[in-house]
C-alpha cells in the first residue's frame, strides 16, 4: 500500500483539511457513525473490495434516521454490495483496452483520458473503476505521467485532455499548477477537462490556490459529479461560483441510481438546481455500469428510458441532460433516450412529438 498524501497537501487554506480528518478516511471510523448492524458487518467485508472514505461535510448531509437516505446510499457500504451478480464486470468499459501506455486511455481520437491519481476524496460505492482504485492504488508522481505526456506530444489528433482517475482535485495545487503546465507545451491540445466529485463532497477544497493552478493558456472545462439535489449547499454554490469566476465552464454528469435518484421529481429537482443555482449545465445522466457487487442500484434500460422521457418534458434544453450507456468493451457512450422516430416511408418519417402525438415530416432537400 502506498500512503495517501494525495489530501495533506500544504496548504495556507486548511478548512478543507479540517473536513477530511473530520471525515470517514478508513474502515474504523465508520465505527463513530450511527450504522446498522448489518451495515457494520458489510462494512468490514466491503471495505476490502472498495476503500471506505467521505468527508465530513459530505456525511453532514446524511439524515442518519433515515435508512435509505440518498448520500448515505452513496458512501455507506452496504450488504447488498457483497452480492456479485453474473454479468458484471471488473473494467465495464474496458479503460484497460485502450490503454496504450500506462496512466493513459485513448479510446476517441480527439481525446485521451489521463489518470494522474487512483486517488479520491469519497469512495462512492457504485464506482465503475472501483477494481482499479483497489488494486493499484497508486497516487501521483511527475514520473508516473512522463509515458503519457510523451504520448499525447506524438499524437498531434488530440484536442482534449481529461484529467480523472481516481479524483484529480485530490491533488495538491502545486502538483495540478504541474500537470497543466506540462499540458500547455502540446500545441495540439486545445482543452484541459476535469472530472471530479470534489466540488461535491469536499467543496471546501475549492480555494482560489487550486483555481489558479489550472489557469494558463487552455479552456477549463469541469466536469462534476451531483447525483441528488441534496447535494446542492452554500458550500457546493460557493465552489462552483468560484470555478465559474474563474472562466471555467462547468458541467455535470449524474449517474442513475436505484433508491437514490431514480424517481423523475429527484432528477427534475437536481437538473433545475445544477443550472438555476450552480450554473453547472447537465451533461450526462449515465445508465449503471456493470460494476461488482452494484445490481441493488442498477434500473433497467426501460426504467431510465422512461425517466429521460419525462424529464425532456418537463425541462428545457438548457437543463436536460443526455441519457447514455457506456458500451462494454470500449463502445463508447452512446444516447439510450427514448426514439422519437416510429417510422420511416420513402421521405416521410412518421415521429413522435413531446405531445405524444405521431406527426409525419416529410423531407424536402434540393
Ligand atoms: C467518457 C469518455 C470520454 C469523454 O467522452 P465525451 O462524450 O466527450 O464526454 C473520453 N474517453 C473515454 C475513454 C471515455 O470513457
Ligand atoms: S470519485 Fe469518481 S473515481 Fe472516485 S470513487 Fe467516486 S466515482 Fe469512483
Amino acid at each position: 500500500m502506498t500512503t495517501d498524501t494525495n489530501l495533506k497537501a500544504a496548504n495556507a487554506d486548511t478548512a478543507w483539511q479540517d473536513d477530511v480528518r473530520a471525515g470517514v478516511r478508513h474502515v474504523r471510523d465508520l465505527a463513530s457513525l450511527p450504522l446498522s448492524p448489518a451495515e457494520r458487518s458489510a462494512a468490514q467485508e466491503g471495505a476490502t473490495r472498495h476503500k471506505v472514505r467521505a468527508p465530513k461535510a459530505y456525511l453532514d448531509l446524511i439524515d442518519w434516521n433515515d435508512p435509505a437516505d440518498p448520500i448515505r446510499a452513496q458512501v455507506i457500504p452496504s450488504p447488498d454490495e457483497l452480492v456479485e451478480t453474473e454479468g458484471e464486470l471488473d473494467d465495464p468499459i474496458a479503460d484497460h483496452h485502450f490503454s496504450p501506455v500506462p496512466r493513459l486511455t485513448h479510446r476517441h481520437a480527439d481525446r485521451v483520458l489521463l489518470f494522474p491519481t487512483y486517488q479520491c476524496a469519497v469512495y462512492c460505492r457504485f464506482c465503475f473503476r472501483k477494481e482499479s482504485l483497489t488494486s493499484i492504488g497508486r497516487g501521483y508522481t511527475r514520473e508516473a505521467l512522463e509515458e503519457a505526456f510523451a504520448y499525447i506530444d506524438a499524437h498531434t489528433e488530440i484536442r482534449e485532455v481529461i484529467l480523472t482517475g481516481g479524483d484529480p482535485l485530490s491533488l495538491p495545487d502545486k502538483a495540478l499548477a504541474e500537470i497543466r503546465a506540462r499540458i500547455e507545451t502540446i500545441a495540439h491540445v486545445r482543452l484541459l477537462r476535469i472530472h471530479t466529485r470534489v466540488p461535491v463532497v469536499l467543496p471546501s477544497r475549492i480555494t482560489p490556490g487550486l483555481v489558479g493552478a489550472l489557469q494558463g493558456r487552455l479552456m477549463v472545462t469541469v466536469v462534476t459529479h451531483f447525483n441528488h439535489a441534496r447535494e446542492i449547499t452554500p458550500a457546493t454554490e460557493l465552489a462552483c461560483r468560484t470555478m465559474r469566476q474563474a472562466g471555467f465552464v462547468l458541467l455535470n454528469q449524474s449517474v442513475l441510481l436505484k433508491g437514490v435518484n431514480d424517481t423523475v421529481e429527484v432528477l427534475e429537482e437536481l437538473c433545475r438546481e445544477l443550472m438555476y443555482r450552480l450554473g453547472v449545465k447537465p451533461y450526462y445522466l449515465h445508465h449503471g455500469d456493470l460494476a461488482r457487487g452494484m445490481a441493488h442500484r442498477r434500473t433497467t434500460i426501460a426504467e431510465g428510458q422512461a425517466l429521460a422521457g419525462a424529464l425532456r418534458a418537463r425541462l428545457s434544453g438548457i437543463c436536460n441532460p443526455v441519457y447514455v450507456l457506456d458500451l462494454p468493451e470500449g463502445g463508447g457512450k452512446v444516447p439510450l433516450g427514448p426514439c422519437h422516430i416510429e417510422g420511416q416511408d420513402g421521405r416521410d418519417w412518421r415521429i413522435r412529438g413531446q405531445d405524444g402525438e405521431v406527426r409525419v415530416y416529410r423531407e424536402v432537400v434540393g
